[in-house]
């Protein structure tokens, strides 16, 4: 099957198998390999395995970087602010209470949507080859500078 596929460097058109993006976010979700639905995949926390233990999927090509914290921070701020603005204004608490509540209840809500984003972000990297997923991607490093080289 033909896929046209975003990169980082242009979009690329190649005869790359299909990867389905949501069953792949899913696994992701789950802490599971993109590519099998078995294999974990994080080693720890939040460190990504190099490879599937399962399948053998190389993981490590991912450039999940500062987008799980990113989008971690936008949906726990969302929620508790909407939260603490509600109950605010429906039971007016002193100020003790709120921080009893929304310190540890954004703490909690943090660290726990924290790895299902990264799983999830790095198997939709996965699912559409981003990055070095594309067998066909240039090397990964520094990119050469032209006008530098032409000095030389
Ligand atoms: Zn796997």
């Amino acid at each position: 099957m033909t896929q046209s596929t975003p990169t980082s460097y242009g979009t690329v058109t190649e005869d790359l198998p299909a990867r389905p993006i949501w069953p792949a976010v899913l696994r992701g979700a789950k802490a599971k390999c993109p590519a099998c639905g078995i294999g974990s995949l994080f080693e720890g926390y939040l460190t990504v395995r190099d490879h599937c233990p399962a399948c053998g999927e190389a993981l490590h090509h991912h450039r999940a970087d500062d987008a799980p914290p990113y989008f971690t921070i936008v949906i726990v701020g969302h929620v508790i602010v909407s939260l603490v603005l509600s109950v605010e204004v429906a039971f007016h608490p002193p100020f003790w209470v709120h921080g009893l509540l929304w310190g540890p209840l954004t703490l909690i809500s943090s660290l726990a949507l924290l790895r299902p984003i990264k799983g999830a972000l790095v198997a939709y990297q996965w699912a559409l080859y981003m990055h070095g997923f594309d067998p066909n991607a240039p090397p990964e490093g520094p990119v050469p500078d032209p006008a530098l080289e032409a000095r030389q």
